[in-house]
């Protein structure tokens, strides 16, 4: 890699964004009033509505803030403290999220899952117990590169009279998830994930029914977060309508059109398609280097990313070597296992690109020989490119 040269990212967020969403966000500041950001923002919150496949009732939030923000924002506004909820633990944010709702004051049940194994939907429905306000879940399990299918969750929540909410942060706008038909009541990300955009934005589409919960709740969240506070302000944008109650990010407003547009005109559809055939690509690759997942031949693996184990005699040190070869890769995240595997992002704009896919398989193999691995670094490239 040349010295000047800005290394290609390739961890699960922040990721390399399009042309033209770099474009909108570079832009001059406007005002948080100007018609043109508000035109920009009611159209974003319309488009979001579609990218999550949400109902016409449902609410799109974006606030100026991280993932965890938007998770915070889903504690405060579904639960009051005292109350019981159920947490699906499959790693490092599933943890964050039962430490979010504990300081809250709930009560969680934690679900620990398994590295090698799926969401035992029958222990979910005994925890499901009738007194349990909401189900909390991670789509993507950003520390394993492990999926858990939303869909059956959301059905047993509903007929347990619970709510489900789902953190898509690695996974929103990259994996499908069906808003309205599954009946799922919160589902949040945030912006640098396959959203596709510079970090600094906290998005979520809250349920007809999540709004009811906020209304009826006894502690009220805090004001920047509250969504009844917000919601007059959102519905005013949509309407094309000036509010005021929290400048927004008004230089990412209008990025966030843009890279919202950018997925509905290729089609959601074909999104996740995409997604899916260079997670098939990657693993091929990673496969040909003879590279072993953390989570084994886990039952739902992530289209987003792979978790990999550091072969025998390598380490943290690979991390530094495959940069030195024009590539960014993440390291461990999982307490468990942080330093026995590492991690690669194959979200947003690079799937749809072969030479970048082809590029971070040539800088892992080269990477992995300057550790002293014994790999056929053209053989995983062409494996890779065999795929796409
Ligand atoms: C990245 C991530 C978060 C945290 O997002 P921040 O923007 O870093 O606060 C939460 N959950 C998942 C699944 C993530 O991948």
């Amino acid at each position: 890699m040349p010295s000047s040269a800005r290394p290609l990212l390739m961890i699960p967020g922040p990721i390399e964004i399009s042309e033209a969403a770099l474009a909108a966000a570079s832009g001059p500041p406007l005002s948080h009033l100007d018609p043109e950001l508000i035109e920009h923002f009611g159209a974003s919150l319309r488009a979001m509505r579609q990218v999550w496949r949400a109902a016409p009732t449902s609410q799109p939030f974006v606030l100026s803030g991280g993932g965890t923000l938007a998770m915070e924002a889903a504690a405060c506004n579904l639960i009051d403290p005292g109350e019981r909820v159920v947490v699906i633990d499959t790693g490092y944010f599933g943890d964050r999220m039962a430490d979010i709702l504990r300081r809250r004051g709930a009560a969680v049940v934690r679900l620990t899952v398994p590295l090698d194994e799926a969401v035992d939907l029958d222990r979910v429905e005994r925890a499901l117990d009738g007194r349990i306000k909401a189900l909390f879940a991670t789509h993507v399990d950003t520390s394993t590169g492990v999926r858990t299918d939303p869909g059956p969750l959301a059905e047993l929540a509903r007929a347990n009279g619970a709510l489900s909410v789902f953190d898509g942060v690695c996974a929103t706008g990259a994996e499908r998830f069906e808003m309205a038909e599954w009946g799922a009541d919160l589902y949040l990300t945030a912006s640098q994930k396959a959203i596709g955009l510079p970090a600094g934005l906290a998005l979520w589409v809250a349920s007809g029914r999540a709004l009811r919960t906020r209304a009826s709740l006894t502690k009220a969240p805090p004001l920047s977060l509250d969504f009844e506070a917000w919601r007059p302000v959102l519905q005013a944008y949509e309407a094309g309508e000036k509010r005021y109650l929290s400048t927004p990010a008004t230089t990412l407003i209008p990025a966030l059109r843009v890279s919202l547009e950018e997925l509905l005109a290729e089609g959601m559809d074909e999104v996740f398609a995409r997604h899916e055939r260079a997670a098939a690509a990657m693993r091929a690759g990673f496969l040909a280097l003879g590279l072993e997942e953390l989570a084994g031949p886990a039952p739902l693996r992530a289209n987003t990313l792979t978790a990999l184990r550091y072969p025998e005699g390598v380490g943290p040190e690979l991390l530094g070597r495959v940069r030195a070869h024009g590539v960014v890769i993440a390291g461990g995240l999982h307490p468990a296992h942080k330093d026995e595997y590492f991690r690669v992002g194959h979200l947003g704009v690079v799937t749809a690109r072969p030479e970048a896919l082809a590029l971070t398989i040539r800088a892992l193999g080269l990477g992995l020989a300057d550790c002293g691995a014994k790999v056929d670094v053209e053989g995983a490239v062409s494996a890779t490119l065999g795929h796409l």
